[in-house]
């Protein structure tokens, strides 16, 4: 099952991660895999919406998002693209190595390349600038319609990616898409600048 929470963009959920489906025209794209269970779903919603899968973004290494990475590749053979500091850990994770090597700044698709390190070296966070979307991996996580910060213990190192979520308030965007917890749409922004207050960063 999935849902459109936004014109083009699908939102799959299995178990407790996220993966979002984008209409880059005439293909989609795919941020992040799940958990190992989750390919089939995606499959599926392709199917649905009927267009090819050609590319997969991974915000990081975790197998959260790469748990089925394996399985699509070899069902669609997508196109991956992750960040050049992630590259190692998705390799040990998967036994994959990503396609494209992506840098900050960067432009993949239809999206502009964030590097955020701190949950992991490599991790990003992927903006459509069409729709003021900010994809951001699991640099904040949504909570009974409250953003929180990644528990501590998952985090590389949690004091950087704290200075990440504060960065997060320069970039344009109004919908934050989030792996974990739900969707904010058109208030995405306003609930990044009250974590930031309640965290005093
Ligand atoms: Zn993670
Ligand atoms: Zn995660």
């Amino acid at each position: 099952m999935h849902e459109e929470v936004l014109p083009g963009i699908h939102r799959i959920f299995d178990k407790f991660v996220n993966v979002y489906l984008v209409e880059g025209g005439d293909h989609l794209v795919a941020v992040d895999t799940g958990v190992d269970t989750t390919c089939g779903k995606i499959l599926d919603a392709v199917e649905e919406i009927g267009k090819p899968l050609t590319a997969i973004v991974l915000t990081h290494g975790h197998l959260d998002h790469t748990g089925s990475l394996k399985c699509l590749k070899e069902r669609t053979n997508a196109i991956v693209a992750a960040h050049v500091d992630e590259v190692e850990l998705i390799k040990e994770k998967t036994g994959l190595e990503p396609d494209v090597k992506l840098k900050d700044g960067d432009v993949f698709e239809d999206f502009r390349v964030l590097h955020k390190p701190g949950h992991t070296m490599g991790s990003i966070c992927l903006l459509d600038e069409k729709s003021k979307s900010l994809f951001v991996g699991d640099l904040v996580v949504e909570r009974g319609g409250k953003l929180e910060e990644v528990p501590h213990q998952y985090s590389l190192d949690p004091e950087m990616n704290r200075i990440r979520i504060k960065e997060l308030l320069e970039v344009d965007f109004e919908n934050l898409l989030p792996a974990h917890g739900e969707p904010l749409l058109g208030n995405g922004k306003e609930k990044l600048r009250e974590l930031v207050e309640r965290l005093g960063l």
